[in-house]
This record gives structure tokens, sequence and C-alpha cells, in this order.
């Protein structure tokens, strides 16, 4: 029986990315999921990579931690975007004026941020409310990433779904101890696992 290198507990995008990551790296790596891939919030959301500039005026560390991984998943993940960036219309002179700060928190975040007068806001998206004053658009993108990861970590992990639910206890250091009984594995695993 093989000794494994690494034991990921949760198959949604965190841990398919982790399985994924681990296993280029050479390790190896054993995926378990009580329920089946991707049915845990990874299997809700909404597939946008954000860009961070939702968060540029008022989160501005949020915002750079957005973009960093934003141009990372981009680079380490390619085929896995629809890079149709991401629209901030302005249906009001009052939004119109705020795009100034927008543009300029964006600026301040890293985030490419580019003012769009009206005509070219519906020469890009001619569906578009026609009322629209103006848009700002960010490199925001479509993602299937967090699937991508999935079917990596299936190609090139074993990946055990619908596993029993490890028993855990909290140790003294607010970290987590589980033992978890695994048939296909032969033996039980005993966990050591990072606080959620
Ligand atoms: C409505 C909605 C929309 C969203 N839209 C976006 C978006 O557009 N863009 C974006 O970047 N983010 C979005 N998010 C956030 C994103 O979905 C989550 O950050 C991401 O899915 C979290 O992934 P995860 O792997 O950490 O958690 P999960 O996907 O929940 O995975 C955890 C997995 O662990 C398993 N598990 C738990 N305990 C055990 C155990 N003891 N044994 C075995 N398995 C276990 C669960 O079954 C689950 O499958 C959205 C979230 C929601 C709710």
């Amino acid at each position: 029986m093989a000794s494994f290198h690494a034991v990921i507990i949760g198959g949604g995008g965190t841990g398919a990315a982790v399985a994924h990551d681990l296993t280029l790296r050479g390790m190896k790596v054993t995926l378990i999921e009580r329920g089946e891939l991707t049915s845990g919030t990874t299997g809700r959301h909404h597939g946008l990579l954000h860009s961070g500039a939702r968060y540029a005026v008022k989160d501005k560390e949020s915002a750079v931690e957005c973009i960093e991984e934003n141009t990372i998943l981009r680079r380490i993940a390619p085929g896995s975007f629809e890079l149709n960036d991401g629209l901030f219309v302005a249906l009001t002179d009052e939004e119109a004026a705020y795009s100034h700060e927008l543009v300029e928190a964006c600026y301040d975040c890293g985030i490419p941020a580019k003012r769009l007068t009206r005509e070219e806001v519906l020469a890009r998206e001619p569906n578009i409310n026609p009322a629209v004053k103006l848009a700002v658009q960010v490199p925001d993108a479509t993602m299937d990433a967090m699937i991508s990861f999935g079917v990596s970590a299936v190609m090139r992990a074993p990946v055990f779904t619908k596993m029993r639910r490890p028993s855990t206890k909290a140790l003294n250091d607010g970290s987590l101890t589980s033992t978890i009984s695994m048939p296909e594995l032969d033996r039980p695993a005993a966990l050591r696992i990072g606080r959620a």
C-alpha cells in the first residue's frame, strides 16, 4: 500500500485546487469528499473570477488580493476562463460621478479599470439598458476553474467520494485531529487538519 504524502478532506474548489497544485509538484495526494465532488458551496457559485473592483473603494486589502489571485489563476489555469471583462454601468448622474472614485480606487489597487463612453458601451453590449450613461470596464471573467481543478484532481490523484465523516476532536492549540476509516486504503489514517 502506497503511503500518501497528503490527504485532503473536501472536494470543493479549495480541495481540488490544492490537489491539482500538489500533484503538479510531484506529491502523492488522496482527496476525500463526503458527498460528490463540488457538492458543497462550489457547486452553487456564480462562476465570476473577481477582479477586485467591487471592493476597491471600501476594502482595498481584499481588492488587491483579488487582482493578484485573478492574475495567478489566468496564468495557471489557461482555458478555464471566458475573458469577457465586467462592466460597472452608470444609469444616473450620481453613478456616473462615482465612476471617477471607482477608477481611481482601482488604480490604487493595481486593477486596470477603464471608463467607457455611452457609445463604447452600446457598441460592446447592444442590448444593455439604453439609459446607460457610461461604464467602467474591469478585468472580471467567467470561470470554470473550480471544475477544471476537480477534473485535474480526478485525473492525477485517487479521489474517494461518499466517505464516512471523520471523527474529529479539537486540540488545545485550536487545531483539529481526525481519524477516518478508509476501507479503500486498507487501514485507518490519522489526520491533522488546520482550523477552519
Ligand atoms: C451563492 C454563491 C455564489 C458564489 N459566487 C462566487 C463567484 O462567482 N466567484 C467566486 O470566486 N466565489 C463565489 N462564491 C464563493 C465560492 O463558491 C466559495 O468560496 C468556494 O466554493 C469555497 O470552496 P471550498 O472548496 O472552500 O468549499 P466547498 O465547495 O463547500 O467544499 C467543501 C467540501 O468539503 C466537503 N466536506 C466537508 N466536511 C467534510 C468531511 N468531514 N469529510 C469529507 N468531506 C467534507 C463538503 O461536502 C464540500 O464538498 C459564491 C458562493 C455562494 C454561496
